[in-house]
């Protein structure tokens, strides 16, 4: 029988540089039958290539990356067949039309040589566990927790700090609507703790993620709290006793002010229970963790948080593992929603980042926030007046070679959201705002933007050159209104800095441990940047929120709403069906063991020295194939096909 040559023309992205005619007639006088399309990828093409099933004996489906659609083809298509990709290696990168014809010749005769080794791989069947780990407690994760308990799913939330809730918990307002932020996310976080098929657990870190899709095994680790909270009741009596030298800057507010070593996360945290840091702690009792101190009455000595403890949570004699408590959790699907942070303003030396009058957006959010430093009194950090002016500098970290060179979206309306907010309640402050260009789209945004201009929040396009201390702690803003083409200079009270939005070396690390990719600007990357936002290189592991880029918590539920339907549909069939691409000839194995050494996927175990392959676990990279010394490892579609297809190229 013959071998099926299909031809996509791609509309004009393949057509345009490549002679399709001349590759037919080429092809076919080798003796193939070949057909063309303009769009392979249409139903009108599935037929055509479904009408010579059984006249060929295996297709060369010349198109595009077979990243785009060889799930698509491997659907319907019964022969084996081989992915020829003329589009991304041949009509794209070459400008000479006869040089791409000729390339595409040889990689379709290559194709041809590689199809001829092409076996079709057996199957297996394996069942997944019903349950979902979602990292990072903020909106996105949240919001796909409830989804998926709605669907059925058992849900992990774990979460880093002592709280769920992320960034939401620390404002006041969100645009475009400017509703209340804690109102949003307090009835998230309501929802999300009345369901009884959600568990959430924080103050927990990830450890180590081994298993595979569909079935893995997550080690994590609580970190200790020295304070049992299976007592606690929030109440705040030990803070209150709790000496205020343990001066630490308060991560809720964001280093606008400072927490004692006994700590509730925030007033609205949930779960609501205190937290002891020993590596603040000044010790003021002289009762060190781990010991006993007895009175002459023989009874007990409690420190001050422990006697202000009306339910004997805290206990210092107790011997605590300050490693905390480790354990492991099983879940078919990983849900990444471990958010952002923004750069701190210490990374800019062109500003006068360490005076406290200068801030970033997240500290500005804290000052207008009702929960804030100030009870949401705009105040003037250091002065704690009213202030005259205030200046707002945008893409501070963004969209500059020194730092990132992407956008991070949120900065120009977020704020115009503070600008509006401080300007509504305060007419009299005068509010500047520099940017280079306004980055307002989306619905209700440019409108928005329209209303902050009417409210005489003064927006000026042009970079600020300079800001300098003055004497009488103000400070002098040296811009320029590049609208006007004039200098722009005037005395502010306070310095807003958008800094950029940017993911954490420990959460890349986190997505590292999943052998996840990160893409150029540092965030987890996803599989397809259109066609698949949430999925990512590896099945069953998707992503929500901001941790896959910058976006606004629109954008954000959006995304969680529909990564959480996508985790469904993975787990939904119960079962899995995989192609076991990889085998060990059990024959020709001499048990040296170098296949199970170089296996990055630890899918290769030995049982009396004869090394098996676990077909869930491993990912066909075909490592073991080229490092096995006799040869005894064989890939279905891999290994001797692709050096057969290499064969044809040099050929
Ligand atoms: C100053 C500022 C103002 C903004 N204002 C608005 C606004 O008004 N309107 C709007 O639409 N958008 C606004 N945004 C954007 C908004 O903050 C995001 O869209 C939203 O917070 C994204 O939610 P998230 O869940 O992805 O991330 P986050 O809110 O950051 O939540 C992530 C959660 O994951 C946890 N986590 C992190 N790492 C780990 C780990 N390794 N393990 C476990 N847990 C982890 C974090 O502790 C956190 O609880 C603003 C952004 C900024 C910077
Ligand atoms: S199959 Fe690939 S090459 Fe063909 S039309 Fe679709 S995208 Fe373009």
């Amino acid at each position: 029988m013959k071998k099926g040559i299909f031809i996509c023309h791609c509309g004009t992205n393949i057509s345009e540089r490549v002679n399709v005619e001349r590759l037919k007639s080429i092809l076919e006088s080798d003796g193939y039958l070949v057909r063309d399309h303009l769009f392979l990828c249409s139903q009108d093409a599935k037929q055509l290539i479904l009408n010579f099933q059984d006249e060929v004996d295996g297709f060369v489906i010349a198109a595009c990356s077979p990243e785009n659609h060889e799930t698509y083809f491997s659907s319907f298509i019964r022969k084996p067949f081989v992915i020829v990709n003329l589009r991304e290696q041949c009509s794209w990168p070459h400008r000479d039309g006869e040089h791409a014809t000729k390339k595409a010749r040889d990689l379709i005769r290559a194709g041809i040589n590689k199809l001829s080794y092409i076996k079709k791989p057996k199957t297996v069947k394996t069942k997944m566990e019903e349950s979902v780990a979602v990292i990072g407690g903020g909106i996105a994760g949240i919001t796909a927790s409830i989804e998926l308990a709605k669907l059925g799913y058992r849900v992990h939330i774990i979460e880093k700090s002592p709280s769920i809730g992320g960034k939401l918990l620390k404002f006041d307002k969100i645009y475009p609507l400017n509703d209340c932020a804690s109102c949003v996310i307090s009835s998230l976080i309501s929802e999300v703790s009345a369901a009884k098929n959600i568990q959430i657990h924080v103050y927990t870190e990830v450890e180590e993620v081994s298993g595979y899709p569909g079935n893995f095994r997550i080690r994590l680790r609580k970190k200790q709290t020295y304070v049992d909270w299976e007592k606690c009741t929030g109440c705040g009596k030990c803070i209150d006793a709790c000496p205020d030298r343990a001066k630490v800057p308060s991560e809720f507010d964001d280093g606008l002010t400072f927490r004692k070593a006994m700590y509730i996360y925030s007033p609205f945290a949930y779960p609501k229970k205190a937290v002891h840091d020993p590596e603040a702690c000044v010790n003021c009792g002289k009762k060190k963790i781990g010991t006993r101190r007895l009175l002459r009455s023989g009874k007990e000595y409690l420190t001050p948080c422990e006697k202000a403890c009306p339910t004997g949570a805290i206990d210092r004699s107790k011997n605590w593992d300050p490693e905390g408590e480790v354990f492991e959790i099983r879940a078919g699907s990983i849900l990444l929603a471990m958010g952002y942070e923004v750069m701190s303003k210490d990374s800019f030396p062109e500003f006068p980042s360490h005076l406290p009058n200068v801030v970033t957006g997240i500290q500005m959010e804290r000052i207008l926030s009702p929960t804030g430093p100030t009870g949401g009194e705009l105040l003037v950090p250091e002065t704690l007046r009213k202030p005259e002016a205030i200046s707002f500098i945008s893409c501070v970290g963004s969209r500059d070679e020194r730092y990132h060179t992407y956008c991070s979206k949120v900065c120009c309306m977020y704020m115009l959201k503070q600008a509006r907010l401080i300007k509504e309640r305060n007419p009299e402050i005068d509010v500047f705002i520099h940017y280079i260009d306004i980055r307002a789209p989306g619905r209700d945004l440019e409108e928005y933007y329209t209303l902050a201009r009417k409210l005489g929040i003064k927006i000026l396009r042009g970079r600020v050159g300079n800001v300098e201390p003055l004497n009488n702690g103000k400070l002098r803003i040296l811009g320029f209104d590049s609208d006007t083409g004039d200098p722009v200079e005037y005395t502010a009270d306070m310095v807003v800095l958008a800094t950029a939005v940017e993911l954490r070396e420990s959460e890349r690390d986190v997505a590292r441990k999943m052998r996840l990719d990160i893409d150029s600007s540092g965030f987890v990357k996803e599989k397809h940047p259109k066609l698949q936002t949430f999925e990512t290189s590896i099945d069953g592991i998707y992503l929500a929120g901001c941790v896959q880029g910058p976006k606004d918590v629109t954008e954000t539920v959006l995304q969680a709403k529909s990564a959480a339907l996508s985790v469904s549909s993975f787990l939904g069939k119960g079962e899995r069906e995989i192609d076991v691409e990889t085998i060990i000839d059990a024959e020709r194995c001499t048990g040296c063991g170098m296949c199970i050494i170089s296996c990055p996927f630890k899918a290769i175990t030995a049982e009396n020295d004869i090394p098996e392959i676990n077909p869930i676990s491993c990912r066909n990279c075909g490592i073991c194939y080229s490092v096995c010394p006799v040869k005894a490892v064989d890939m279905a579609t891999h290994g001797k096909a692709i050096e057969k297809e290499l064969e044809g190229l040099k050929a």
